[in-house]
This record gives C-alpha cells, structure tokens and sequence, in this order.
C-alpha cells in the first residue's frame, strides 16, 4: 500500500535530517510536499467501495441486492466491529447495522464511550445474502460467498489499520478466520487477524434472542478489554454494567 511506504521514507528522511551534520537532500518544503501527497483513508477506501458497488462475483447476490452495503464510520477510527451480512434493512438503507441488532450495537458503542460515526462497522459480506421469493428474514452467508467477498474487508481493514477489531458473532469469525468454533471457546480472550487485535464477542442479534443478564455481562466484558487494550478510562458505572 501507498502509504505506509510513503511513512517509512519520510520517517527516514526526518531521522537523516536530525542525526547528519551534512544537509540532508530532502528540504522541508519537499517534505511537506510528501506529507500533503499520502492520499487520506477515506480517500482510499473511495476506490474499494467503487469496485464494491459495481461487484459481480456472486451472480446470484448482484441480481438480488437493492444495492451492496460496504461499510460506515471513521476510516480513521481506533475500533472496526465486523459482522457476517446485510439483512433487509441493510440492504434498503445501503449501511451496515441499522436494524434490530444494530440499534443495540449502536448502544454499546455508546456505553463503551463513542458514538457510532467513531468507529468503523462493516459485514464480511457486501451483499445480503439472497431468500427464496416469498420467503421472510435473512439467511447466513454461505462459505463460498464470504471467501468471495472477504478481499473486499481484507482491503478494508488494511487502509483503516484499526487498532482492535472486533467479530461479532461465529459467522463472522469463520468469514475472517476461517474456523468454525463455538462461541463459548472464541469469545472472550484477544485472538489476532494479520497482526491486528481481534476480540471475539457475542453477535447482538444473538443478546435480542437471549435477553439474560448473564449474555449481556459477557459482551459488556469483552467490550471493557477493549477498551483496556485502547487504553481508554473507565468509569465504575461502566465497570458495573449489568452484574
Ligand atoms: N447483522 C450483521 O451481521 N450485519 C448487519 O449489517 C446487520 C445485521
């Protein structure tokens, strides 16, 4: 990527700059030159979401979508939340995590201390995976369209550089990981995805099913080693949160 490689020669340079007695050969004005050409994320991903919105590697879900659904929030953002697909509300709203199961995300973010346009959400799929005619409710993307589509979300995470990721639910950890565990064993502890961070939690469509307390507590911690590991404070409220 442009960036990272742009960063690395400028970093070299700064240091030639300080640590040389002779003048170094890269000015100040064509430093900053440098700095103003590194493209910003949101500029990057534009491109991504292009190639996205125009995706025809899975036939059977271009012809079924209203629209493909690529993904929301700060490109600059320290947390991306990754889940399995659009469902109908996505679909119709062309953004990821704005129905039932959404609304409570959007509510822990807040508990966790952001608002949603901090962090970053997207879904392994770009697509809602496509029903039966006359059939209701959404239906889990199969392995083959997530193994389709995860170069998408690979690009994605790799102009972001979140600092955490976070898998919501079994699904998604299959689309990033390609395992399939349950949820009782991945949940809960710091797993890695290139390099980066990955906390397993607790789909929220998961919590909507099951309303116990207990289920809560266990996102809500999962969530509070996040913000340990981002180095965020928290409150005692916070630390209590349904116990
Ligand atoms: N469930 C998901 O996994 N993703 C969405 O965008 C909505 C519901």
């Amino acid at each position: 990527m442009q960036e990272p490689a742009l960063d690395l020669v400028i970093a070299a340079l700064e240091k030639i700059r300080e640590t040389r007695d002779r003048l170094p050969r890269a000015s100040r004005i064509s430093l900053t030159r440098l700095y103003r050409s590194v493209p910003d994320k949101a500029t990057l991903l534009a491109p991504v979401r292009e190639r996205v919105r125009v995706c025809t590697k899975c036939p059977h879900l271009a012809c079924s979508r209203t629209q493909t659904v690529f993904g929301v929030g700060n490109p600059d953002a320290e947390i991306m939340f990754i889940g399995e697909a659009p469902g109908a509300d996505e679909d119709a709203q062309g953004e990821p995590f704005v129905g039932r199961a959404g609304q409570l995300l959007t509510k822990i973010i807040k508990a966790m201390g952001f608002a949603r346009e901090d962090v970053y959400i997207a879904n392994i799929l770009k697509c809602r995976p496509d029903m039966p005619p006359g059939s209701f409710g959404n239906r889990a993307p199969t392995p083959l369209e997530m193994q389709t589509c995860r170069p998408y979300l690979v690009e994605q995470i790799d102009i972001i550089q979140p600092k955490v990721l976070v898998a919501l639910g079994a699904v998604a950890v299959e689309g990033m990981l390609g395992t399939r565990g349950t949820m009782r064993e991945l949940r809960g502890r710091w797993h890695s995805y290139n390099g980066t961070p990955l906390m397993i939690t607790y789909h929220p469509a998961y919590l909507l099913r099951n309303q116990a307390p207990s289920e809560k507590r266990k996102v809500w911690e999962d969530m509070l080693q996040v913000l340990e590991r981002l180095e965020r404070p928290i409150t005692e409220k916070q630390r209590n949160y349904f116990l």
